[in-house]
């Protein structure tokens, strides 16, 4: 049982209007109560109310900060412990002091997740909801957003759970043939194990089939724009920065420190490569020569060539064409607002007609073309499909597959009519596999590595 209670900074540390810490633990409204001088007494408080007071240092009594504090009684709370949230006011001073006071009653500071992870132990979210919200927090587009939300909800823990049911079904079967061998009806019971392992093996292809596409929707398509000088990268890239809002994430502690501009097309996010230095490495062809153009280009999941339609084709841009040929790219011709130059046969030699979208970025034509190529090019028409389950979780995706394996360990077996008690070992595997998505198999580090990930707060 837990019994301490944790705060943290929950909103966003810089300036703001208000800043709002969050403390959860069984004692937390006893804890803060005698740092909290208001009309009514914190402990006196119902549940989900939120009350005018100020924040005193209790051995003066001097007031420190002016809050509203909300009180949520446990189970009724994102923890299901009592929960206290004070909003003060926005800064990094403001909430310094309070946190300083919080933290010298029985307070401690919380680990980045540790909300999260309370939910999870105290049983009010699985493992596979608790992964979700920190989809939530880091989704780059509504999309990734919604699919997100849907996993909080429990979306793929029932479905899981459904096939984890068939499973327990499947091995009590077993284990009464096991028991009672006389009644001899083997190979009624591997016809039997047969069905229902390839039945939850159907189940689990159908989830995994969304699997790619899910990840993309999370984290984005490794996006190298290029091209010569001038053919209009930056107007492209502003374009579609300016309609959707560029968002810039700054993921520090990852290996290296980067910074990534996300841009969404058609509720698909791209991850731009490099933005940090967009300026210099857009002219990849004639800054830093074909070399270095190389490299953004085989890091890339998706290569945007920009042609300026009004010129003749370069030296360069052939060079180019023939360096991205058979990749997942799509070559843009730009500026056909202009009398027309260039030689679309040649480009046709090197690419498919539906990767070749003409536009005009001055007039914005050609936009709709461009968001349907790339749709074209990583959905396979199910995009549209709101009521799909995507997996997007590269542990869930892992365990799947291991799963489905397990199962096919099962299958074979009961083909080639071996003992079912060792069959029962792999259908018993799959369902441990299976459990391990939503956490009833999970152990220690695999729960610290997953809640390290959230930031503070959460
Ligand atoms: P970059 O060097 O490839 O990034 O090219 P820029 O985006 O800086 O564009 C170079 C020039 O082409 C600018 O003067 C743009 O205004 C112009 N330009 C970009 N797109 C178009 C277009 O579709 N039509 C016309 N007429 N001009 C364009």
């Amino acid at each position: 049982m837990i019994s301490d209670s944790i705060a943290a900074i929950a909103t966003a540390v810089g300036e703001a209007g208000i800043a709002v810490i969050r403390v959860s633990g069984p004692d937390s409204i006893v804890e803060v109560e005698p740092i909290f001088k208001s009309r009514i007494k914190l402990t006196e408080a119902e549940s989900h109310t939120v009350h005018y007071g100020h924040i005193i240092d209790p051995r003066s009594g001097e007031e420190i900060e002016e809050v509203l504090v909300t009180v949520m009684k446990g189970p009724r709370s994102f923890t299901t412990e009592n929960v206290v949230e004070i909003s003060s006011h926005g800064g990094v001073i403001a909430v310094t002091r309070v946190m300083k006071l919080l933290l010298q009653q029985q307070i401690r500071l919380a680990e980045p997740g540790e909300f999260t992870k309370r939910a999870y132990l105290n049983g009010r979210i699985d493992l596979s909801q608790a992964e979700a919200v920190i989809d939530l927090i880091r989704s780059k587009s509504d999309r990734a957003f919604g699919i997100a939300l849907k996993q909080v909800k429990g979306d793929l823990s029932s479905k899981i759970t459904a096939q984890r049911h068939t499973l327990v079904e499947t091995m009590a079967h077993i284990e009464v043939n096991i028991d009672y061998p006389e009644h001899d009806v083997e190979s009624l019971t591997s016809t039997f194990i047969k069905d229902k392992c390839s039945e939850v093996m159907e189940q689990i292809t159908n989830l995994l089939k969304t699997a790619e596409e899910g990840k993309i929707l999370r984290e984005g398509i490794t996006t190298a724009i290029v091209g010569r000088p001038n053919v209009g990268k930056s107007s492209l890239l502003n374009t579609l920065a300016h309609d959707n809002k560029a968002i810039v994430t700054d993921i520090p502690g990852t290996t290296r420190d980067v910074i990534e501009q996300f841009i969404t097309i058609n509720n698909i996010p791209l991850k731009l490569l490099d933005t940090a230095g967009i300026r210099e490495t857009l002219d990849v062809v004639e800054k830093i020569g074909v070399e270095r153009s190389r490299d953004a280009v085989n890091e890339a999941d998706l290569i945007l060539l920009v042609l300026d339609a009004s010129q003749p084709l370069h030296m360069d841009e052939l060079e180019l064409m023939e360096q991205i040929r058979g990749r997942q790219s799509i070559v843009i011709m730009n500026k056909m607002d202009l009398p027309s130059m260039i030689d679309i046969d040649v480009i046709k030699r090197y690419f498919a007609p539906e990767s070749i979208v003409s536009m005009s970025v001055k007039t914005q034509e050609g936009i709709d073309a461009l968001e349907e190529s790339i749709s074209r090019l990583f959905f396979s028409g199910q995009l549209e499909s709101n009521d799909l389950t995507y997996v997007s979780n590269v542990r869930h995706i892992a365990l799947l597959n291991k799963a489905k394996q397990s199962l096919q360990d099962a299958y074979d077996a009961a083909e080639q009519l071996i003992p079912i008690d060792m069959i029962q070992i792999d259908v018993r595997l799959a369902w441990e596999q299976l459990g391990e998505i939503i956490g009833d198999t999970a152990g220690d580090s695999l729960l610290d590595q997953i809640f390290s990930q959230f930031c503070l707060g959460k």
